[in-house]
């Protein structure tokens, strides 16, 4: 996107953006979490999941605003900067092939390809998800972990990788991918997130 623009948010006529930095402002770039994961080298955050980020991260997801992977990637990029990430390859939470077929896209992948075109890193398809899990909305943490168990499963090795989300809650998630890579060999596993719902 590199011509005028409207902010998304408050109209106002920008350049080379989506978003003006005033309404910037408005998301919580900073947000507290603890989630420890076993295994994992580093897990970053881009932002709280409320206000102004939700909406656009709802809009992308459920109303086909794809091109809001722009914002919620370059949020992403920012927490990448201070790592090394030159012998790693990027991937992401996979869907199984029932609901990405009902959505259309899985916002995870497209996040997780933006960052790779921006960084260099090589997009693989590392996991695949071999079980339906019913929604976690409103699950506790061991009924997430129950859900999610043996869910998974490794599609592609790679020696060192990077999962991409959109929501982290418990990190049960994450915890459960981590555990599939380790049990497959792979070396570093690293992970980076949109936005938590906790903080
Ligand atoms: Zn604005």
């Amino acid at each position: 996107m590199k011509k005028y623009n409207y902010c998304i948010n408050c109209e106002k006529k920008i350049y080379d953006k989506l978003i003006c930095d005033d309404c910037m402002e408005f998301i919580n770039k900073n947000p507290a979490f603890s989630y420890p994961i076993d295994g994992i080298e580093f897990l970053e955050i881009g932002a709280t999941y409320s206000g102004l980020l939700k909406k656009i991260l709802l809009r992308f997801k459920f109303n086909n605003k794809l091109s809001y992977e722009e914002i919620l990637g370059d949020i992403m990029i920012e927490k990448l900067l201070k790592y090394n990430l030159d012998d790693y390859v990027i991937t992401s939470v996979p869907m199984t092939k029932k609901r990405e077929d009902k959505r259309g896209y899985n916002q995870a992948r497209l996040l997780a390809k933006y960052i790779g075109r921006e960084l260099d890193l090589e997009y693989v398809e590392v996991f695949e998800k071999i079980k339906e899990t019913p929604f976690q909305v409103g699950l506790g943490e061991s009924e997430r972990k129950k859900n999610l168990e043996n869910s998974f499963a490794l599609k592609n090795y790679s020696e060192n990788i990077l999962i991409t989300d959109d929501v982290i809650t418990t990190g049960t998630t994450i915890s459960e991918l981590v555990k599939v890579a380790r049990e497959n060999g792979i070396k570093k596993v690293a992970a980076i997130v949109t936005a938590t719902e906790i903080a």
